[in-house]
């Protein structure tokens, strides 16, 4: 069926129709991010070479009332577009530590990575306002990675590292995210205080019965550059036994992914470590 575009002058598919009128809705929401509501946050369980749980990666779901779960994938984009990433991002950052709190009060020491937008990093007081929440809640900082990409590397390199440089000596660690698919210089790695590199889920798709895959060869490099580096190596996306069996043969560290969990809820995630800890 085709209907009248609010113009008039053309026909659209109802499906593009109800696309559009989504993208709208989704904008207006954000245009007043204090407004949001439906907001959470998840955790991703990260496992180490032996196979335990080790760290995770707080990841922002929305379920809004009246439009239903909006993934991050659409949202976020959007909301870094319009600068309302400041303001969720702020959220995010103050409920993870909400949430390493809670760990930390029940004796765990797991550590918690944060996805942090550049134009989060890029605001003035985005360091000094990083070390308040800290403090405030009284949270060690070194259960603190920060996630950030490489168009953050890219951006305004003086003030990045300004700010990174203050946020490491705390004692908080820095991540590149989706590693190899941006344009990040490497000599940018260098002279960062970077602590862990995450392969991106796009070269670990490949690692699977593709062996003719270029992806074997540059995960390897990945791998052994992160090890140059004297930085973790991450892999996201593992899905797999093989996967799995392959990227720790090969010198990884850390494995993320739905072979291991699924992102789960807070209270799933605390109840999750107790049956361990009793067990
Ligand atoms: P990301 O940082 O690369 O996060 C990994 C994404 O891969 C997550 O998607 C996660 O749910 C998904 N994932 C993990 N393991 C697997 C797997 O084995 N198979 C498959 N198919 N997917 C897997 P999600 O939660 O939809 O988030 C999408 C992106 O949105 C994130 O990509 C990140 O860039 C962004 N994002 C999420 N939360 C935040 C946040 O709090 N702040 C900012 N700035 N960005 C966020
Ligand atoms: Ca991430
Ligand atoms: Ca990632
Ligand atoms: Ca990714």
């Amino acid at each position: 069926a085709k209907q009248d575009s609010p113009m008039g002058f053309f026909h659209i598919d109802d499906k593009a129709f109800a696309a559009y009128n989504r993208f709208i809705a989704i904008n207006n929401l954000l245009s007043q991010p204090q407004k949001i509501s439906g907001l959470s946050l998840h955790f991703q369980p990260q496992f180490n070479n032996d196979g335990h749980l080790f760290s995770c990666e707080a990841l922002l779901r929305w379920n809004d009332k009246d439009m239903g779960f909006i993934s991050p994938a659409e949202f976020i984009p959007l909301a870094e577009e319009n600068n309302a990433i400041i303001e969720i991002g702020q959220w995010v950052i103050e409920e993870s530590c909400a949430f390493i709190k809670q760990l930390q009060d029940k004796g765990f020491s797991l550590s918690v990575s944060i996805n942090v937008s550049v134009k989060q990093i890029l605001m003035p007081d985005f360091s000094s306002g990083f070390i308040n929440t800290l403090e405030k809640q009284g949270i060690d900082p070194s259960r603190i990675v920060i996630e950030i990409t490489e168009t953050v590397l890219i951006s305004n390199i003086a003030v990045v590292k300004e700010t990174m440089s203050t946020l490491a000596e705390r004692g908080i660690r820095f991540s590149i995210d989706d590693f190899g698919t941006g344009y990040s210089s490497l000599a940018y790695l260098k002279e960062l205080p970077i602590s862990e590199i995450k392969i991106d889920k796009y070269f670990i798709d490949d690692i699977q019965c593709n062996d003719e895959s270029k992806s074997y060869a540059i995960v390897d490099a990945i791998i052994n550059m992160s090890k140059a580096l004297g930085a973790v190596c991450v892999a996201e996306g593992v899905e797999s036994e093989s996967q799995f069996h392959y990227l720790k043969r090969h010198g990884c560290s850390l494995y993320q992914g739905y072979y291991f969990s699924k992102p789960i809820s807070m209270t799933h995630f605390v109840s999750f470590l107790e049956k361990r800890a009793q067990s």
